[in-house]
């Protein structure tokens, strides 16, 4: 009862605050700024990192032109646009915008480049869920519907390819994760992965299951990742700090141990509100995000499957 409380009164304010799942350090970094601001960092090869309000955003600049994965909140655009700009002599409009899903923070800014002429590229679910928009229950809020020329043009099922800028992008769907529509997408020259919100560096996983995510789907698509990747893998989070793969290992048995310990509680006969009173454990408690995804909200993703 209390997490259903505490989820109801603690969400729609934050959402509203345009943090869909924003990192505690920039939430901090760009709370009350008038103008949005953002960062970028060389990563690797032509690859950029983009750090703003929403979503991680990896750009692609190079003799091809530019390609973003990602495209944050749709007031975060002009600025992006600036960006890319600077970051390329030769062009100001990218030609390929990829989405890892469909959520606000990560498409927001498609619009405006859509407009453009960049082909937008997703998960045949991203264009559906977009187009009609959409209940995010976890949250309490409505997703608006996207306007046409923010919609993906260019959809896949299982998977699709890129040849730009001298690599490979492999954009790899895993199902029913953090969303139905979540892609992985790797880069195979530059040994970098950018996971959407598959990943959430060293902290409780949204699991927006009014979108078609799923604990156990979550965790699969972890695993698919760690089985592909290596040691001197640069792994993109969907928010926070770059990391490499002993991060995501670490991520990935923090799942498994505490949906494990949650559902042999249940199955031992305790409560929801028992496994929440209880707590994790202090091993999990550095996890929770007490903007975003507490260890009572995690707890509820876990006992709801
Ligand atoms: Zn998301």
């Amino acid at each position: 009862m209390s997490l259903m409380n505490a989820t109801r009164n603690a969400l729609p304010a934050l959402f509203a605050a345009a943090c869909l799942a924003v990192a505690p350090a920039q939430a901090d970094n760009h709370a009350g700024e008038d103008a949005p601001s953002f960062t970028t960092a060389p990563l690797k090869g032509p690859l950029h990192l983009l750090q703003g309000k929403g979503g991680n955003i990896v750009a692609s600049v190079g003799g091809d032109g530019v390609l973003l994965i990602d495209a944050d909140y749709t007031d975060m655009a002009p600025a992006y646009a600036s960006a890319v700009r600077e970051l390329s002599a030769s062009t100001d409009t990218p030609r390929f915008l990829l989405n890892t899903h469909w959520h606000l923070d990560h498409t927001g800014g498609n619009a405006l480049w859509g407009e453009q002429g960049t082909v937008v590229m997703a998960h045949d679910n991203v264009r559906a869920r977009m187009a009609s928009g959409g209940r995010i229950a976890a949250l309490g809020v409505e997703q608006a519907a996207s306007p046409p020329e923010a919609l993906p043009v260019v959809t896949y099922g299982d998977s699709a390819a890129l040849h730009f800028n001298g690599d490979t992008l492999e954009l790899q769907h895993y199902p029913n994760g953090h969303t139905d529509g979540d892609s992985v997408v790797y880069f195979a020259a530059e040994n970098v992965v950018h996971m959407g919100d598959l990943f959430f560096k060293d902290r409780f996983p949204f699991v927006d299951m009014s979108s078609g995510g799923t604990v156990d789907g979550y965790i699969a698509g972890v695993q698919a990742v760690l089985a592909r990747i290596d040691d001197d893998t640069v792994v993109v989070p969907g928010h926070g700090d770059v990391a490499d793969k002993a991060d995501l290992q670490r991520f990935a048995d923090m799942l498994v141990a505490t949906r494990d310990h949650v559902r042999g509680r249940l199955a031992a006969g305790a409560g929801v509100e028992d496994v929440v009173a209880e707590g994790l454990g202090e091993k999990w408690a550095d996890w929770a995000n007490p903007n975003f995804i507490t260890e009572e909200r995690w707890i509820g993703f876990l006992a709801a499957e």
